[in-house]
């Protein structure tokens, strides 16, 4: 297989702010995988809290060994070779399953969905993620997000009261809360998501640090909405781990390293008795559409990262009212916008 990339810079249309950190823009990597005249498109949009960088992706591609890829067809032991070949990377290796998925999707002539025996009529609806700002500015995201029937608030800071006060001025639609680890003490974890409880928060996403997970679970037993583990629940592996600590897992093509594991944690969440969200990063339309591809085995969806920018290079997956309309076209239905 031929293999080219782009690096892009998606502009935000806020600064986004979680409570970890804040950012104006966010670089990606797209590939491009072609053989028999038929391109692949992949993405990577790397995290840098998992120690990669759109230069820790190139390297990867530029050390990728095309040769093992003589059948794109043989999804299972190509992936399980490149996974094997360096730790880390998932978000590089990412792009490479999306864009093999996507070459196969076109080869054949049919969509993901079609091809994994899914109903695009059952895709959910998306929420749609307020960041962490000034109480006006707030105000201001939640009526842009008028169309979305459901809105993730991130919290997880000092200002959580002043910041759910201005979601509630501005409107009384069900909410998601994602604290991204902030609340470090459990007691505090506790009287917040009780509090949030009242507001009329539909579940709560990584309350508690990662490392804490035996903290996670002692609030668990003290609350009633899920839990949901999005930085604890990275890859297979972590998933029986969950149980006890959480209701369900957020799925994250970026963390996971592509759609072939993404649909193996649904499965396992599932034998789990667990919820399953997927997530994103901020993507272009590649990474949001080939998400979109799996929500019809899902419980929520959170993939509103391409709607946060300004330049989103491609096209695939639309949002109507925030339900998702699955593409018809083959493989992942993304375009160049034109
Ligand atoms: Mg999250």
């Amino acid at each position: 297989m031929k293999l080219e990339w782009t690096v892009y810079e998606l502009t935000l249309k806020h600064p986004f702010t979680i409570a970890r950190g804040s950012s104006a823009s966010r670089r990606v990597v797209v590939v491009r995988l072609e053989q028999d005249g038929i391109v692949g498109l992949g993405e990577a949009a790397p995290i840098a809290r998992y120690g990669e960088s759109v230069e820790t992706v190139e390297q990867f591609l530029r050390n990728l060994n095309l040769n093992a890829i003589q059948d794109p067809f043989a999804l299972e032991s190509i992936l399980w070779a490149l996974d094997l070949s360096v730790p880390g990377n998932a978000a590089a290796k990412t792009a490479i399953d999306l864009a093999l998925h996507d070459w196969i999707g076109k080869k054949v002539g049919l969509p993901l969905w079609k091809l994994w025996g899914l109903e695009p009529g059952r895709a959910l609806a998306t929420s749609f993620t307020i960041g962490i700002d000034r109480p006006d500015v707030i105000e201001q995201k939640v009526h842009e997000a008028e169309a979305f029937p459901i809105l993730k608030i991130k919290l997880g800071g000092e200002n959580d009261r002043e910041i759910m006060a201005a979601v509630r001025r501005a409107t009384k639609k069900p909410l998601r809360v994602d604290a991204n680890e902030g609340w470090k003490d459990r007691q505090l974890a506790v009287e917040r998501i009780t509090w949030l409880e009242q507001e009329g928060v539909e579940f709560i996403e990584q309350p508690m640090p990662a490392a804490d997970l035996a903290g996670t679970a002692w609030v668990r037993e003290r609350v009633n909405i899920p839990l949901i583990a999005d930085e604890n629940s990275l890859r297979l592996t972590d998933v029986p781990k969950l149980m006890g600590a959480f209701d369900g897992i957020n799925i994250k093509l970026m963390k996971c390293t592509g759609l072939r594991e993404a649909m193996r944690m649904v499965n396992t969440a599932r034998a789990c008795g667990m919820k399953v969200m997927i997530g994103c990063m901020i993507e272009t339309s590649i990474g949001i559409t080939a998400g979109a591809h799996l929500t019809p085995l899902l419980d929520y969806v959170d993939l509103d990262g391409s709607m946060l920018t300004t330049n989103d290079p491609y096209e695939g997956v639309k949002f109507d009212g925030g339900t998702i309309l699955l593409p018809t076209e083959p493989g992942l239905g993304v375009r160049l916008r034109g």
